[in-house]
């Protein structure tokens, strides 16, 4: 302002100077070009900093000017400020948005107009083997050549998703399902359904095996029956009998099926198998006494209890131990052909307790031990058939187990026999009260 009126001061005196030297007309003449010349350099020089000014780093204020160009000048700040604070705040909710669509368990990829990758999180890259730094621009089905996926690109996603099973991940099923968004534009959305699939297999797979195990004896049932409502006169009164024995046999075997398959249900619905504080060797020599009956005489059973000072209890539900238990002893008197010898012990190992059943039966092959534990997995079908197996025994004693946070380990050689053994952890163990 001051510097504003100094030139304006200097700019009269030079005029009256030349007025006084060249008179009047031409005094004015000089002044107004002296005047518009000055006015001239002041607007050159705020011209040429409001240039430096936008060819400065994005948030620099310009500096302070001089007259009219000041209020230009802090107009321009005000909003170049506004401006750089709107684009900080879209910034960082754009870092925000990516943050989350980066932590979401699904992968994402973003595609232009013409389906080209805008972006992708880490899941993405994961589900289709890609790599944003080097992926990013292409078009996606260049990428993801997979003719199911590329056909379900070209038409829009009209089918509400895609079930796709990776060609670079065996074993990976993803869901894909392109969601429109913007203008023009389409998100493309891979969910990881490999567990469920598998979940879903084996539901599939267990309703068909329980359909199998109960059709065939009442196959058995049936045919019986049909054969002696077509001719219960023909037949005397001993071979109905047999045939009504068959028939009940059969329907025994139903029965025990379908209580095993309750055991299941039950075991994997329930909550945990409690804190009862079960005496495990009274437990163990009636088991080691079924096992005799079980038997009758075909083979030489004997218990070992070696638990030290007094009995050990476990922590847990005394009916489950009883069944897994009676499962192991009942299964080596079966798998062991008659003059075997059966051996049960229960013993203190390592800090914890174990029992076990070992005989010198049929033994399994390797290759069917890390299996036996699935429901209706036999390593021996025929042997297992024969005498009463379910198949669901093996399935019903692990899951008891890990309700005791127990182990089941299994040893065994074909034709010598086999070593099933229960251990439970030091946690599981208290000692039994003193009796008075
Ligand atoms: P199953 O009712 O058929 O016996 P399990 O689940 O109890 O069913 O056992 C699964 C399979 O493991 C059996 O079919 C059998 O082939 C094998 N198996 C179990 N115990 C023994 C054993 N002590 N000796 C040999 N094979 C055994």
């Amino acid at each position: 302002m001051w510097t504003g009126a100094a030139v304006a001061l200097a700019v009269l005196a030079l005029a009256s100077a030349v007025a006084g030297l060249f008179g009047g007309a031409i005094a004015a003449l000089i002044t107004f070009i002296a005047g518009g010349l000055l006015m001239h350099g002041y607007h050159l020089r705020n011209v040429q900093r409001l240039v430096e000014w936008t060819r400065a780093p994005v948030g620099t204020p310009i500096p302070p000017a001089r007259g009219t160009w000041n209020l230009v000048f802090a107009d321009l700040n005000r909003r170049s400020r506004l401006s750089y604070e709107m684009r900080e705040q879209l910034a960082s909710s754009l870092e925000r948005f990516r943050d989350a669509s980066q932590a979401m368990p699904d992968g994402i990829l973003y595609l232009s107009a013409d389906d080209r990758i805008e972006w992708m999180n880490h899941k993405a890259e994961q589900h289709f083997g890609l790599e944003a730094g080097r992926d990013c621009g292409l078009p996606v089905t260049k990428l993801v050549r997979q003719p199911d996926f590329v056909r379900f690109m070209h038409d829009g996603g009209q089918a509400a998703s895609l079930v796709l099973h990776s060609d670079r991940r065996a074993g990976l099923t993803l869901m894909i399902q392109i969601v429109p968004f913007g203008d023009g534009q389409r998100m493309v959305v891979s969910r990881d359904i490999s567990q469920l699939e598998r979940l879903d297999t084996m539901r599939r797979d267990f309703v068909a095996n329980v359909s199998h195990e109960l059709r065939t004896p009442l196959t058995v049932v049936i045919g019986f029956l049909e054969t002696l409502v077509d001719g219960l006169e023909e037949f005397r009164p001993d071979e109905v009998k047999h045939y009504v024995r068959l028939a009940l046999d059969q329907s025994l075997r139903m029965e025990t099926l379908i209580e095993d398959l309750l055991t299941l249900a039950a075991l994997e619905s329930g909550a945990s198998a409690g804190e009862q504080r079960v005496a495990v060797s009274p437990l163990v020599l009636d088991i080691a006494e079924d096992a005799r009956l079980l038997s009758a005489g075909r083979h030489e059973v004997s218990l070992d209890i070696a638990v030290g000072d007094g009995d050990v209890v476990v922590l847990g539900s005394a009916k489950e131990l009883r069944s897994a238990f009676a499962n192991l002893a009942s299964n080596a008197v079966r798998y062991t052909p008659a003059g075997g010898t059966i051996r049960l012990s229960w013993r203190r190992v390592d800090g914890g307790a174990e029992f076990a059943v070992e005989d010198n039966g049929i033994g399994i092959e390797p290759r069917h031990i890390p299996r036996l534990t699935e429901r209706f997995y036999r390593a021996d079908l025929g042997r297992s058939r024969e005498s009463g197996g379910t198949g669901l025994g093996l399935a019903i004693v692990k899951h008891i187990l890990s309700r005791h946070d127990a182990e089941l380990h299994v040893e065994s050689e074909y034709g010598k026999g086999s070593r099933f053994s229960a251990r439970f952890p030091a946690a599981r163990l208290a000692q039994p009260p003193v009796q008075s």
